[in-house]
């Protein structure tokens, strides 16, 4: 039984990759094929030989991926290895026993997944089969020159430090990797991946999906919006979300939230934002109502831009922003929403 499809294992970087409830490939999928594939190049360059990119898809036998996954080439994968099976996405047991069987056979240097609720659960269990390290939500991955080991920088003790951590005595060395990090490069026309689907051996399921219900669309997935509006307990109600929500449709992103917000229940908790919700990279962070703690930060600090609003001017979250808005949230967002819909209507009128 051949599982990789390849008479070299052993030099490769592997990505887990994973499917939207839609069936499409994930773009964390394409972001971490080509980081794989700069570090796959990366090590093989004192040898002058070839480091393969591989990535690994668990996916439903009924809900096949649409896009075509030998694209996944375009972004540096040399190779795609299938499993599938009936409901098997949703079994995360099930999904890290086979990660970690094609890992023992292959022997990739690198195993890497994106730091979704997917790779979050699948990654540190196959870790624990597999006998190696991992580290969690890197914000930066590197080869190191001498000694040819992953350097896995990850913020550190709530944000305030960053830490560099390398794996140098066991395989592989595994690392998730906060989605958009290090964002998608422009795919190379004409190359394609190798799909192969090895046979796996029989294992029972240990869980089985009863029903799927995919969250909205809009409440859904803040991790992969390129614009996100945040709410904080300034807004001092539930219904203060309204106009956060009025404020992310009018730019287009999604609704996030601090924790005392969530934890008012002013707003469920797949929109909190920071070191015990979501970690989110957009190109824009529109925060009111947040003042800017440690562990607000740790989960959109590598936001492009931020723009904050608040109505204390020395609000800790000023000192992180790229626009600081100072004043009462409720006067300052229905203003920037009539500015964004005037403008928006200037476009159209002038074609
Ligand atoms: C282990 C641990 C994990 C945590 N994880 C998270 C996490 O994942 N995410 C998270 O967010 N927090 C987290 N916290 C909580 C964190 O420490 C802070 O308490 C929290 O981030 C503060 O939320 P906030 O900014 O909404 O509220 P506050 O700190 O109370 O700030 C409210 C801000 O609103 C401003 N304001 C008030 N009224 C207005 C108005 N009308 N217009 C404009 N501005 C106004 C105020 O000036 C103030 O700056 C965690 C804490 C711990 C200990």
């Amino acid at each position: 039984m051949d599982m990789t499809g390849d008479e070299n294992p052993g030099a490769e970087v592997w990505v887990l990759g994973e499917t939207r409830y839609s069936g499409a490939v994930s773009d964390t999928v394409y972001e971490l094929s080509a980081k794989a594939r700069v570090l796959a190049d990366a090590l093989a360059a004192p040898s002058g030989t070839r480091c393969g990119v591989v990535v690994a898809m668990m996916l439903d036998e009924k809900n096949a991926p649409r896009a075509d996954l030998g694209r996944i080439g375009q972004y540096g994968a040399d190779r795609v290895t299938v499993v599938r099976g009936d409901g098997l996405p949703f079994d995360r047991a099930k999904c890290a026993k086979i990660l970690a069987l094609l890992a023992k056979k292959a022997r990739p240097q690198i195993l890497l997944a994106s730091a979704t609720a997917f790779g979050r659960s699948v990654m540190p269990y196959a870790a624990a089969i597999l006998g190696t390290g991992l580290t969690a939500d890197c914000t930066g991955l590197e080869i190191e020159e001498v000694s040819g080991l992953l350097l896995q920088t990850r913020p550190a003790i709530g944000g305030n430090i960053m830490a560099v951590i390398k794996t140098p005595n066991h395989r592989p060395q595994m690392a998730t990797v906060r989605p958009r990090t290090f964002g998608i490069p422009e795919p190379v026309s004409g190359r394609t991946a190798k799909v192969i689907e090895p046979e796996i051996p029989y294992m029972a399921d240990s869980v089985r999906a009863s029903s799927f219900e995919p969250f909205e669309a809009s409440r859904a997935g803040i991790a992969e919006r390129d614009s996100i509006v945040s709410g904080g307990k300034g807004l001092r109600r539930a219904e203060g979300f309204e106009l956060i929500s009025r404020l992310a449709g009018a730019v287009g992103g999604g609704v996030g939230a601090s924790r005392p917000a969530v934890e008012m229940k002013w707003i469920g908790y797949h929109h909190q934002v920071g070191l015990s919700g979501q970690v989110v990279s957009p190109k824009v962070y529109i925060a009111a109502g947040i003042s800017g703690s440690v562990q607000h930060l740790a989960g959109m600090s590598s936001s492009a831009k931020v723009v904050s609003i608040n109505r204390d001017p020395d609000a800790p979250i000023f000192g992180v922003s790229d626009v600081a808005i100072c004043g009462d949230l409720y006067e300052v967002i229905p203003m920037l929403i009539e500015r964004i819909e005037r403008r928006k209507r200037g476009e159209r009128d002038g074609g």
